[in-house]
């Protein structure tokens, strides 16, 4: 594989126009383009913000589950996709919906043009399946906006160093539009999605989960990274680092989100906890007699994202997701270690920004699994977050069981 030396978030080129006022990224996820008629309404929503003003850039997702459908077929055909031909693939649903979205613009009486993230300029490094964004060239997107048009992007892919096209992982057209937002220099992003925000707890597995207003980057980070799927990751991170501010809110109702952005004094009395994430399935490898530089080197090279680490003498434990076991087992048989791995754990994080100056949480959070009857095998923690891996068939009971002991309802 070739070297790409990068910056870790997207750079704007140097000579690209002035950030231009009242740009508005709009960014626009599966289920909210799933068939003819919601890509009818996608398309008048933004001819509306047209009209309004702003100049628009929509980024928007692959129909319904049509990226799932892609990678199930490729699977259908070969056991073992080669990587580049598996962003070939699946990078096309998102082409599909946002050809769809552009002609209904048209049909509404406003010019629309439609670009592949290569066309809209997003440069990645060589990792297919994972690819990070190093650059936007925003030229023609700057272009098309001059000549009064809307434009739309297709989410969640660029074009590599190398020419390839590649993907930014799943979920990953939350992170076009907060790239394209950065290197626009738009005042803010707009996530439509299924829910009207961001929740105390996923509100299809915990129904009294309340709404929040306001997260802060380091919250929503915290809460995407442990599983809270409803934002990629990468995305709050280049938001973060750009303090580009995110509202996060529904396609299918008006009314307000919820605000990520940094943390102020108004956020100073915030509630002790923001929310309960979870993640169903994380595989946790067990690892003997390896030097911990060598071992988590080799991952970092194959791309694994290592989350939880815990090193006692010579044993090593780490949890990393799911779709990274191939490379982690590749990467494990190739050091020569001696290693095992759990496939039945889950986990479940407790997030919130009040917890740094609170003591007592853990406390809490252990008693309240123990009177459910659920182990942790692992716990870990960061200033605002404590971390449980537990059975897999547990994880929706300590979600419920921790939601109500914070109460959270
Ligand atoms: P999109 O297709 O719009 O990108 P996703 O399916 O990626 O939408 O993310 C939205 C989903 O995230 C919601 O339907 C919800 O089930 C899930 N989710 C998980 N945790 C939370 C949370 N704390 N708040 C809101 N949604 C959450
Ligand atoms: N369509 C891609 C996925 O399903 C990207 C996205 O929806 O953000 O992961
Ligand atoms: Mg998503």
């Amino acid at each position: 594989m070739s070297e790409t030396t990068f910056e870790p978030v997207p750079a704007v080129e140097p000579d690209e126009p002035p950030a231009a006022a009242g740009t508005l990224v709009m960014k626009f996820g599966g289920t909210s383009v799933a068939d003819p008629e919601k890509i009818r309404r996608v398309a008048s929503r933004l001819v509306e913000a047209k009209r309004a003003g702003s100049r628009v850039v929509a980024v928007v997702s692959a129909m319904g589950q049509h990226t799932d459908e892609l990678v199930s077929l490729a699977h259908e055909v070969s056991p073992q996709p080669k990587p580049r031909e598996m962003d070939m693939l699946i990078s096309v649903g998102e082409r599909i919906s946002c050809a769809l979205v552009a002609m209904a613009i048209a049909d509404l009486g406003l010019d629309a043009i439609s670009l592949t993230g290569s066309q809209a300029g997003i440069v990645t490094d060589t990792v297919h399946g994972k690819a990070k964004i190093v650059e936007v060239r925003a030229h023609r997107i700057h272009e098309a906006l001059d000549s009064d048009r809307i434009v739309l992007v297709a989410g969640f892919q660029g074009v590599s160093t190398d020419f390839d096209i590649t993907t930014l992982g799943r979920g990953g057209s939350d992170t076009t539009a907060v790239a394209l937002a950065a290197a626009l220099g738009a005042d803010y992003c707009e996530i439509y999605t299924d829910v009207p925000g961001i929740f105390s707890a996923d509100p299809r597995l915990v129904p009294g989960a309340q709404k929040l207003d306001e997260v802060t980057f380091e919250e929503m980070l915290e809460m995407a990274s442990s599983g809270a799927r409803v934002l990629a990751t990468r995305s709050i991170e280049v938001a973060r680092s750009h303090n580009v501010r995110l509202h996060v809110r529904s396609t299918f109702e008006e009314g307000e989100g919820t605000w990520i952005r940094e943390e102020d004094e108004t956020m100073l009395e915030k509630a002790l906890i923001s929310g309960v994430v979870h993640q169903r399935e994380e595989t946790v490898y067990r690892v003997d007699g390896a030097r911990p530089a060598q071992l988590f080197g080799a991952l970092a090279n194959a791309s694994v994202n290592v989350d939880t680490i815990v090193q006692t003498n010579a044993e090593i434990v780490f949890s990393a997701p799911v779709e990274d076991k191939p490379d982690a087992e590749r990467t494990l048989e190739g050091l020569g270690v001696s290693w095992t791995c759990r496939d039945d754990l889950g986990k479940v994080s407790l997030v919130g920004a009040g917890m740094k100056s609170h003591p007592g949480v853990a406390a809490k959070t252990f008693a309240t699994l123990e009177s459910a009857g659920i182990e942790a095998a692992i716990v870990s923690t960061s200033p605002i977050k404590i971390a449980c891996h537990v059975p897999s068939s547990d994880v929706d009971r300590a979600v419920q069981a921790l939601h109500e002991a914070f109460e959270l309802a």
